[in-house]
């Protein structure tokens, strides 16, 4: 069905015509069943230290369990949650949930928890100014602390205007850390680090070595590094890439090589019985 759709989800449909109408329409009502069904479902992926691979944190990313379609991933329906604004209550869903399960782990695993939970956001999101208000919410609710809590955005949603600026300065005063996602991927990669108060960037994959050139994850390390920033290398997928980004001196890592993104039930396990996974973490 994707498919038929083209690539990029649903923009064959040109704007004002019918037929978008109609998919919108098709999607939000699609999209609010399935919130109010709670078919929508985190997998978390861990975060690790390099040398050793111990875990750190973890990213939720978010999956929709489709009666009929079976696990859908979120390149199948985000854009048309971008498209509609249902991003805005799916997202508020996921913040509430992602901060709920880290407060329980904390709760449960106390120290052997995941540090941080990383929580990837839209710019339609970011556009809506109640946004740092429903975090603030969630935080209150779980009872988490704001600096367990890190927002993932792109470096085109950090250029997004309208509220974004605003909203970003309230998550960072409340004490949420900020994260630049798929780093190097996106356009003003310099002014943007000059202007938007990030604590981290996340080296795209295709920049992590093996497919991309040792040269540019050490320099971006560096840049991390100068400004005073955590970096992430995502996309590890081989020990050798592993080794290489260990050697570069990169401190954190995320990847099919060390985890896929699993259950939360999962990620205890791992945490409490790691001989009973495949890869311990
Ligand atoms: P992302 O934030 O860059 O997340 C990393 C994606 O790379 C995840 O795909 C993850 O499963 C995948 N990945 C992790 N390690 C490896 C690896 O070693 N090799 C390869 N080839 N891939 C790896 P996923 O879960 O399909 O998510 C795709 C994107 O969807 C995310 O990219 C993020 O931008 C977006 N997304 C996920 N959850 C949410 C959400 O709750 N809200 C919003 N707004 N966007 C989300
Ligand atoms: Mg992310
Ligand atoms: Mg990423
Ligand atoms: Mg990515």
């Amino acid at each position: 069905e994707a498919k038929e759709r083209g690539e990029g989800g649903y923009q064959r449909y040109r704007p004002g015509s019918e037929a978008r109408g109609a998919e919108r329409h098709r999607i939000t009502a699609a999209l609010t069943a399935a919130l109010e069904r709670q078919e929508f479902l985190l997998h978390y992926q861990p975060v690790v230290t390099l040398p050793e691979g111990r875990l750190t944190g973890v990213e939720a990313l978010v999956r929709w369990v489709h009666p009929k379609r079976g696990l859908l991933g979120p390149a199948e329906f985000i854009p048309g949650a971008e498209l509609t604004g249902m991003i805005v209550p799916l997202g508020d869903w996921v913040v509430h949930e992602a901060c709920r399960q880290a407060a329980a782990w904390i709760q449960e695993l106390g120290d052997r928890a995941p540090g941080t939970m990383s929580v990837n956001v839209s710019a339609r999101q970011l556009q809506n100014p109640g946004f740092a208000e429903q975090v603030a919410r969630a935080l209150r609710e779980s009872g988490l602390d704001a600096g367990r809590l890190t927002i993932e955005i792109t470096e085109s949603t950090a250029l997004g205007g309208g509220a974004t600026h605003d909203v970003l300065r309230a998550l960072r005063a409340m004490g949420v850390r900020l994260a630049l996602d798929d780093f190097g991927t996106g356009a003003s990669t310099l002014s943007l680090l000059a202007n938007c108060p990030v604590d981290q960037i996340k080296l795209d994959r295709s920049f992590t070595p093996g497919p991309g050139p040792a040269a540019i994850a050490g320099a971006v390390l560096q840049l991390a590094r100068a400004m005073g920033l955590e970096a992430v290398a995502e996309g590890v997928e081989t020990p050798e890439q592993a080794e290489q980004l260990g050697d570069l001196g990169y401190e954190r890592a995320q990847g099919f090589h060390f985890a896929r993104p699993m259950t939360a039930e999962l990620v205890t396990v791992a945490i409490t019985e790691p001989a009973d996974l495949p890869v311990p973490l």
